[in-house]
């Protein structure tokens, strides 16, 4: 696992960072992304401020999946996509757009999909684990990122961030 993250960010010299298409709520989904062949994000509980999830739906396949950042599998999951899969939807919209969500995600734009809840509705996948490290790693590098100064430097603290990020 270690090694899978660390080939990852390896590949990527550079987080792109878009400007949303409307303003976000950073608070209830601080992170969310159109990579790796998902719709995939940070989602803040909405009980525990200490807690996150991390959901993400698959391009094509539509498979979705939740569960804390240390794996724990998401309560709200019973058959259908729970609340923090519709905040990264809606927030996902916000962010990109849906012309562009939907069609990352190959959804059929021809069924009139208007909202993240709609484009949730006519998700065709089921429940497929993905480990929660592989997108809090981006979390955290995405994190990083914000918090550095602007350099044209090398970045040595981002060679520990993913043996922190796959920590258990
Ligand atoms: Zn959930």
């Amino acid at each position: 696992m270690v090694d899978a993250v660390r080939l990852g960010w390896e590949r990527r010299s550079a987080v792109r960072v878009l400007p949303p298409v409307q303003p976000r709520k950073l608070a209830k989904v601080p992170f969310v992304e159109l990579a790796e062949g998902r719709l995939q994000g940070v989602v803040s509980s909405g009980s525990d401020v200490e807690r996150v999830y991390v959901s993400s739906i698959s391009a094509g396949s539509h498979a979705y999946n939740c569960s804390t950042n240390n794996n724990r599998p998401c309560g709200g999951l019973r058959g259908t996509p729970c609340k923090h899969l519709h905040a990264l939807a809606d927030e996902a919209v916000l962010q990109y757009g849906l012309d562009r969500v939907t069609r990352y995600l190959r959804v059929d734009p021809g069924t009139g999909v208007s909202s993240g809840a709609e484009l949730v509705a006519r998700l065709r996948g089921s429940h497929e684990s993905v480990p929660a490290a592989v997108v809090f790693s981006r979390f955290l590098r995405h994190l990083a990122y914000l918090e550095l100064p602007e350099s044209t430097e090398p970045i040595p603290e981002l060679h520990w961030f993913p043996a922190t990020g796959a920590a258990r």
